[in-house]
């Protein structure tokens, strides 16, 4: 009964059809002129081309080759479309880690300066299964001790929280290098187990006591650099914003809402250092030192060119990369990603940058499961969705834990899987 019904409406549309048709072609026949040619899509006029560099004109986008459009209704602002995904697929949600991890770029901040913030904080990392949760906040001298000894205090949690000491770049100059390495000797003294995250206002913002900046590859450095790898303390860098934080804000810009929600992430400026010149610094760094093990930051912005990465790793066999807030750029090469982190399994480790509990899954789940389309949690950083990578497991535990365990041996070595 239902069915004859709708063959009979559909019937009724193509009369209806039909019968506009010969209406509107009486009408031509009347002496009208006839609408320019709007082609299948119904468009409002004569066909747009696009300029000399494919683009179209402003407020207008292609429809066919050669042929821009405007949409008849305003445009939303890129702020309020948010058009939902009628994709069905299966959902394989990853709240745990399938093995036990280690987050090398935490920022715990002051929870770790007390038995009850380690507390706290243990029972979200259990839910997620994060075994170690490495403070990241340069904690030096006395912040140090208080850390350290609140850690050693927090009794069956002890294993579960590891601290990194920091470099002062304030004052470079001579004598600055011993100072900073007994500093750092002490350091070691008191528990800390690598130095990080060095800053990426090292390079960019710091300045010599003349006022010049301070270049990262300044042979100031090199006895601190040097001295390092003789404690074998790793050293954890960020280096740098993203690439598009230096390209202009333009129409053309993937980053071009985050640029615009916050002011200080603008590196564009004339006075700004470009990426490139922060780049070769630090890779100066990487080449000078080679006996020191360095560990980039936010895959040392080369996750948008895995061959970038690549050229890196073959290069300086003492450079290791870290995964923190560039998910977005794996999860949109799936396939590309999941071959680069199989030939550089040994080089790569888990790091989320920001004590966000509810972002980990994300995480868990692109480098896990094959799952396709799915929702990033951070609106500006990424116009497109994640999918998953499908590593295998002995990638994961290396990702997860096993190189971290290698690169920092303060870090508690007994317990893990096989
Ligand atoms: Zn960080």
């Amino acid at each position: 009964m239902r069915k004859q019904f709708l063959v009979l409406g559909v019937a009724m549309v193509a009369m209806a059809a039909t019968m506009t048709f010969v209406h509107a072609d009486q009408q031509g026949g009347a002496g009208q002129a006839a609408p320019p040619a709007q082609g299948r899509g119904g468009g409002r006029g004569p066909a747009t081309p696009p300029d000399a560099n494919g683009e179209c004109p402003k407020g207008m986008t292609l429809v066919r080759v050669g042929s821009c459009q405007a949409p008849e209704f305003p445009p939303p602002s890129i702020v309020d479309y948010r058009p939902k995904s009628t994709l069905v697929t299966e959902q394989h949600l990853v709240p745990k880690s399938k093995f036990p991890s280690i987050d090398l770029h935490g920022h715990p901040g002051q929870m770790v300066t007390s038995v009850d913030g380690i507390t706290g904080m243990v029972k979200e990392m259990d839910k997620m299964n994060l075994r170690v949760m490495i403070s990241a906040d340069n904690s030096s001298g006395q912040t140090l001790v208080t850390k350290t000894t609140a850690v050693t205090a927090s009794g069956v949690n002890k294993d579960r929280v590891r601290i990194l000491t920091g470099i002062n770049f304030s004052n470079v100059g001579p004598g600055w290098a011993d100072k900073a390495i007994a500093q750092l000797e002490a350091d070691v003294k008191a528990g800390a187990i690598g130095i990080g995250e060095i800053g990426k206002g090292f390079g960019m913002d710091t300045r010599k006591p003349d006022g010049s900046r301070l270049r990262i590859d300044d042979p100031e450095l090199d006895p601190l650099w040097d001295a390092c790898a003789r404690l074998k303390m790793v050293v954890f860098i960020h280096t740098a914003e993203p690439p598009e934080f230096y390209s202009p804000l333009d129409m053309h810009n993937e980053r071009w809402l985050e640029l615009s929600l916050f002011r200080d992430r603008r590196r564009y400026e004339p006075d700004q250092v470009k990426f490139d010149d922060l780049m070769q610094q630090r890779d100066n760094l990487f080449k000078k030192h080679p006996k020191t093990t360095f560990v980039a930051a936010h895959f040392a912005w080369c996750g948008q060119d895995l061959g970038k990465c690549g050229r890196l790793l073959d290069m300086y066999p003492n450079v290791n990369l870290e995964v923190g807030a560039v998910l977005y750029d794996f999860g949109r090469q799936p396939r590309g990603a999941h071959d680069f982190f199989v030939k550089y399994q040994d080089r790569i480790l888990f790091g989320k940058d920001a004590w966000a509990p509810e972002e980990y899954p994300y995480y868990w789940r692109v480098f896990e499961t094959k799952d396709e389309y799915f929702d990033y949690y951070r609106n500006y950083h990424a116009f497109w969705k994640l999918y998953g990578m499908d590593l295998p497991d002995v990638v994961l535990k290396k990702l997860y834990f096993q190189n971290a365990l290698r690169l920092l041996p303060g870090l508690p070595q007994t317990g893990w899987p096989k």
